[in-house]
Formats: C-alpha cells, structure tokens, sequence
C-alpha cells in the first residue's frame, strides 16, 4: 500500500483490493472510508459480493491441505515471521489505526501495533506444543488421540480494534493448522487488507484471504457458505445470535466474542488514588470504544461522592481532538452515527433520572475538525442503578456511577445485567475481593485494576457475550477437533457369535 500523506494525513490513491488466492482483486463498486476525525473520505474499498466470498473460500479450500501438512517448526517460524514484519511498519501502522477508526495515535502506536505482534509471537510458541495424548486402556490396545485442524475458518471482526482482533483468530487458526478467510468491518477495512496483504509474503497463497463488503450481503454470504468448517466472530450480540441462527442447519462450530457491560465494584477500603486511575483507563482508553471497557462504577455508598467528584474533574481535564494529534487523549468515535446513537443514549438515560455530572456535549474544536464525530468524556450519576445506564452497552466514553451498601445486593445488580465478560473489584481485602469475585458471572474478573489481559490468560464472556476463550494456550484447540485412533494388540475376541 502506498499511504500519501497529505499533509501528515493518510489518503488512498488506488482502491482498497480484496485478496483472494494471493491475488489482489478491485471490484467494480467500491465504499468510501471515512477518517472520523474530520468526516472526510480518505479511501474507497472495493464492495466485494457473494461471487467473491465463494472464489476466497475455494481459495482457501484449496490452499487446506498442504498448509495442514506443514511442520510445526515451520508454522513457528513463519507465525514469528509476521510478529517481525509488524514491527517494520511501526511509523505507518498507528497512522493508518489512527486515521480509520479515530483510536488515538499514542494508543495505536503503544497498544495495538506491539499487542498484535505479541499474539503471534506467542502462539508461535504455542505451536510447537501442539500434541494428542496417549489414553491409558489395558494392555490391549493402543489409544491416541490428535488434534486436527476444522479447514477454513471464517474470521469475522469488528471495527474498534481491528489489528489486535484480527491477531486473535488468525494466529491460533492458523497455528492448528487451518486457512483462513478474514471479513473486517466496512468501518475498518482497510488496516486488514494491508496485513493480510503483507501476510502474502509469509504464507503460500490462499492460506490467508480477505473479503470486504457489508455483514448483511457479505458476511452473511461467509458465514453461510458450506465450505466454511468454522466462524471466529468478534462483533455486537445481536449479529452473533444472527450468525449462529445461519450456521444452525449445517452445524457448524463457533467461536463467539460479543459484547459487554464491564462493572467495577468499589468497596469502601479500596485506595481510591488507583481506582480513579483505574477508571479513567477501563473507560476513556480506546474511545470506550471496548468490549472490555468499565463502563458502570459501583461505588460503596461511603466513598460514593469522594470518587464520584475525582472522576469528574479527571473526565473534564482529559483532551479530545484529532486522532492524529499525538497529544489528543480521546478521539472522534467511528463515526457520526455511531456518535448520534451514544449520544441518544446518554439522552434517555439522562431522561429516566441519571444526573449528567460530566461532559455529555460536543468538544469545541477547530474548523477543519467540525465534521468529526466527538463527544466528551462523559460521566452519568445514577445512585440506584435503575435507569437503562446500567445494563445497556453504550460502546463510547461513556461512564455510569452508582452507590451501594449491602454486598449481597451489589452483587446481583451486577450479576443482574444480560452480559458476563469483564467485571471488576477493588479492595484492601483480598479475601474478601476473592470472595466477590468469585461470585460474579463473568468471563474475566480484575481484582484492583482493569483491562489486564497478558497474552495466556484466556478471554472471553459468558451469557450474552458469547463463548470460546481467545488468546490463551488452548485458544488453538478451539480450532482442532479431536482424533482418536485405538488400535488394538490383542486378537482374542469374547465368544459372542458361537
Ligand atoms: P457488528 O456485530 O456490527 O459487526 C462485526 C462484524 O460482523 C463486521 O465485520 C460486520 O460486517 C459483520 N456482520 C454484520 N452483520 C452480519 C451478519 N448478519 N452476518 C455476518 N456478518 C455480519 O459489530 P461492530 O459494531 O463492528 O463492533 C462492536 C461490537 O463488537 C460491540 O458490541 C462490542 O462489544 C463487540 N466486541 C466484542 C469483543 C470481545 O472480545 N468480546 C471485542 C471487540 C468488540
């Protein structure tokens, strides 16, 4: 890809290919990308149909037997092979982030681009323990059982951090053994498209392909398709429960990663100068943009107003701007649509009782900033916990505060809501953080901070966020299927037929 910059902004001259087979391939339509932070239209990429995703997932079809029969040092050493050419592009991979979904350029360049190198070192690792096991049964027979790679998997991915989430599937599928057809978001697509494209340097064609277009005509085409032998998606729930409904009749395997409702709960010994820092980062970071993100703080009523009031005037000094603009610390949202729903919701939250305490409007920006899609970070006091702040996922800046007393009761109110993947505790006591924790139903809990997530400790969500783990050692098993071959050492057979 060739990123002009003008002046230091990234801007497409050609359009945006699909790469299916190891071939670039521009269709005749194409959709417009669009730079959230001044609403301009940086890029248009190619709007691929049905007729594409049959052609990629052939390709891949093709491509599946070899690529199974590769060595596992050799899957080690080209999984590393990508981790290295990430880190060759480090200047242009957080301008591109940057530009596409508005992620501020100091995350972008801190988070994103090393956490997806670091996914492919470590399943690199991973790989080279890739083993069945020896099932212990007498001493007349022989029972093993091995991990098989499924064929081509689907990898389906959001807009919010489409590197890192793109990482997450292709490195275990990829690892076990499996080619692999990716359909990034028609919010983001562009970031995909060049790292599958330099993938083509790495791998034989057809292992990894790309197809882009919208869910509804393309991703619905993809996950549909027979030849697919599982879906890895990574997206709202509704569009899961959608994708599962399409997948039912052939049975297919999934692996779902959906949405969230991340609560802290503050007890009243927590040290409140690293909660406060704690919140700022589980809820302001990445836009809020997270599936992960603490939107709702659940505050015991003896530190209630202390925090709440730290908060704000934290939330209010934070700087919102240009994507681009290295000092700006909350970005456009993905776009004004997306903004407009965010905004609603804070409305009919604010509507049904919650207190705006924080932020709520539109920054004040230069000129050539007002078609972006920016909203302040913003803080909603709503003691009760009865109004929809508090079970709905605003997927925005966007921070819920709520008061407790009784443990119990705190408890269900969390447990109360329809998802289950990041919950939190902060505490003193760690028996007694334990003891909540534990209690919780959720995927993932963080005892006094947030968004810990070291490569080997398993994510994912329970209820409505899904299910399947990502970015643990036995993330690759979740794209094998188990053999068993018993063979038998004994030639005596029980008389049953005489
Ligand atoms: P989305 O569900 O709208 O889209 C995700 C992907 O699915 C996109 O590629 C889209 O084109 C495709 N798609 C849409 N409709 C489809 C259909 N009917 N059939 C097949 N594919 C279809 O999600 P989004 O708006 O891009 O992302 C935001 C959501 O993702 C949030 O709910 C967030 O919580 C969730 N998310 C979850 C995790 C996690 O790890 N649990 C991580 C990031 C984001």
């Amino acid at each position: 890809m060739t990123l002009s910059v003008a002046p230091e902004r990234a801007a497409l001259e050609t359009p945006v290919p699909q790469i299916i087979g190891g071939e670039e391939a521009i269709g005749a339509a194409t959709f417009p990308a669009i730079d959230p932070s001044t609403g301009r239209v940086w890029a248009e990429v190619t709007a691929g149909t049905p007729a594409d995703v049959e052609r990629a997932v052939s390709a891949a079809a093709k491509a599946f037997p070899a690529w199974r029969a590769t060595s596992l040092d050799e899957r080690q050493r080209l999984l590393w092979a990508v981790a290295e050419r990430l880190g060759s592009g480090a200047e242009e991979w957080p301008v591109l982030l940057a530009t596409e979904n508005g992620r501020p350029i100091r995350e972008a360049g801190l988070i994103d681009v090393p956490t997806a190198a670091e996914i492919f070192r470590f399943f690199s690792g991973v790989v080279r323990d890739l083993h069945g096991q020896t099932v212990p049964c007498g001493p007349g027979a022989h029972v093993v059982t091995s991990p098989q790679p499924l064929g081509v998997v689907a990898a389906l991915v959001p807009w919010n951090s489409p590197l890192i989430s793109v990482a997450h599937k292709l490195a275990p599928a990829l690892a076990a053994g499996n080619t692999v057809v990716v359909k990034p978001s028609e919010l983001a697509s562009v970031s995909t498209v060049e790292f599958v494209r330099i993938l083509q340097d790495v791998f034989p064609p057809g292992v990894v392909n790309v197809v882009t277009g919208d869910g509804p005509d393309v991703g619905r085409a993809l996950v549909s398709h027979p030849g697919v032998a599982k879906v890895s998606f990574t997206g709202g729930t509704e569009t899961g429960r959608s994708i599962l409904r399409d997948v039912a009749g052939r049975l297919a395997p999934t692996l779902m990663e959906l949405g969230g409702k991340g609560s802290m709960i503050v007890c009243a010994d927590a040290d409140l100068d690293t909660v406060t820092e704690d919140v700022l980062t589980g809820i302001f970071a990445a836009n809020g943009e997270v599936c992960f993100a603490s939107s709702r703080l659940l505050v015991h009523e003896s530190r209630y107003e202390s925090l709440l009031e730290r908060v704000c005037e934290r939330a209010d000094r934070i700087t919102v701007g240009d994507a681009l603009d290295p000092s700006t610390q909350v970005g456009p949202l993905v776009s004004r649509a997306h903004r407009d729903r965010v905004a609603a919701r804070v409305a009919a939250a604010v509507e049904a009782g919650a207190t705006l305490r924080a932020g709520g409007v539109e920054p004040d920006l230069p000129e050539h900033l007002r078609e972006g899609s920016y909203l302040r970070p913003t803080v909603l006091a709503s003691p009760g916990g009865t109004t929809s702040a508090s079970c709905e996922e605003f997927f925005g800046p966007v921070l819920t505060v709520e008061s407790w007393a009784d443990e119990d009761e705190v408890v269900d109110r969390v447990n109360g809501v329809a998802y289950g993947l990041a919950n939190g505790v902060c505490s003193a006591d760690l028996a007694r953080a334990f003891q909540i924790a534990d209690r919780l139903e959720s995927g993932m809990v963080w005892i006094n901070t947030w968004f810990a997530t070291p490569l080997g400790q398993p994510q994912g969500g329970v209820k409505a966020s899904g299910f399947g783990r990502e970015g643990a050692a036995a993330t690759v098993l979740e794209y094998t299927t188990t053999k068993v071959v018993h063979t038998s050492l004994d030639p005596t057979r029980p008389p049953m037929w005489t």
